[in-house]
């Protein structure tokens, strides 16, 4: 019987472990909360990635290790890896940590960025807000997510002194970096695996919209035309070589004047391929686990249209959802909190036509037409 650890113990971890269960897989995961959701699903060690103790604890209960979050220690990554195969790599999850190490990768792979520069002083980001101009956006190197840990500063210099002054501090602890802001038509998202022997396979590239920062909708396949989703998926082919990368990842995009700049990459399962539980043929969690097994990876080809919406902070009721024929339900078994992802729905469907009206349904029973709004519209409306 063959044990996955998975460090991090939140709705990533718990929907590998459900989908691994058909594998025969057992799971380990670990995690600083005692509430963390995946444990109601899989032994937890309960710890600090910092604490030796129980590293060696998890080491030595599982034949394989990976993660649901990023921001693991890399010292504890590295430790890890010394007494059990650990995907992806140490070195990976240390680039894709580093908002800025990742887009120098970007960059020395010709994949183009928003403009950015390091800063480490009041000073630099004068220069650089002088350099790259405004709106632009300060961003903490590390540890940042959804949203947080970031700061657009608009255009005056009040703006730079309120910017420094919520993130100035941390400019010695995680690091900060500059970029430009992109008013971009859409974003877009790569979820791709690829497996211990190189192959490669991604997902039909997924168009994303964000509220304050944090995902609220996402729609498969984008409205791309073939040639850009190519170039998309051909990026993130490049970066997974380059590093070596094994399991799933996704690579985020701003897609502005039909070109595409790189945004991030997250070295993990993804918000943005929640859909391919319901929408294709093997799920991103499936094939996560697949690929850091060394077993054969499953197809990634879509099944029809899918959107999914996330929840956040509360779950809604479930009815509306269910009612649908294509309509699926995900309770992270979360308690309740403000900004917190509790759940997800994915609504499934044949056509564009049928998926507009059941967001449309769906939105209006639930009271989140704002929600569903801009992807019905991308989908050519919810007709009569
Ligand atoms: P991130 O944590 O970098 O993925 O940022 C979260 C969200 O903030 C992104 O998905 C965008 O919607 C927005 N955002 C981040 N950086 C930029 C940027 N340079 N220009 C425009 N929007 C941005």
């Amino acid at each position: 019987m063959t044990t996955v650890g998975i460090l991090g113990g939140g709705q990533l971890a718990r929907m590998i472990a459900l989908s691994g269960a058909p594998l025969g897989l057992r799971f380990l995961v670990m995690d600083s909360a005692a509430d963390a959701c995946a444990a109601q699903f899989a032994p937890m060690v309960l710890g600090d990635y910092r604490d030796q103790g129980a590293l060696q604890e998890f080491a030595s209960r599982i034949d394989v290790a990976t993660f649901d979050f990023e921001n693991v220690p890399a010292e504890a990554a590295r430790w890890l890896a010394g007494r059990v195969p650990v995907f992806p790599n140490p070195g990976a999850l240390a680039t894709a940590q580093d908002r800025l190490a990742e887009k120098t990768l970007f960059r020395e792979h010709g994949i183009p960025v928003p403009e950015f520069a390091p800063i480490a002083s009041r000073a630099d980001l004068d220069a650089a807000v002088e350099r790259i101009g405004a709106p632009c956006v300060l961003k903490t190197r590390r540890l940042g997510y959804d949203g947080k840990g970031q700061f657009r500063i608009r255009d005056s210099e009040s703006s730079v002194e309120v910017a420094w002054k919520s993130l100035g501090g941390q400019a010695e602890t995680v690091g900060l970096i500059l970029e430009a802001f992109v008013p971009f038509e859409r974003e877009l998202s790569v979820v791709a695996v690829r497996g211990r022997d190189g192959e490669f396979r991604a997902w039909p590239v997924t168009e994303n919209w964000h509220v304050d920062g944090v995902l609220s909708a996402s729609l498969a396949p984008a409205r791309v035309d073939e040639g850009l989703a190519a170039t998309a998926v051909g990026y993130a082919r490049k970066l997974a070589e380059a590093m070596d990368y094994v399991g799933v990842f996704a690579l985020e995009l701003f897609c502005k004047d039909g070109r595409l700049l790189a945004n991030e990459l997250a070295p993990r399962v993804h918000n943005s391929g929640h859909w391919t539980i319901e929408g294709s043929e093997t799920s991103q969690f499936e094939n996560h686990l697949r690929a850091v097994l060394g077993l054969p990876l499953g197809s990634t080809r879509m099944v029809g249209q899918a959107c999914m919406l996330n929840w956040i902070g509360a779950m809604p009721d479930a009815a509306a959802v269910l009612a649908e024929a294509g309509g699926h339900w995900h309770d992270y078994g979360k308690a309740p909190r403000e900004g917190r992802k509790v759940g997800h729905a994915t609504l499934r469907a044949d056509t564009p036509q049928e998926l507009a009206a059941a967001l449309s349904r769906v939105g209006e029973a639930l009271g989140r037409d704002g929600q569903v709004a801009p992807v019905v519209a991308a989908l050519g409306g919810a007709g009569k």
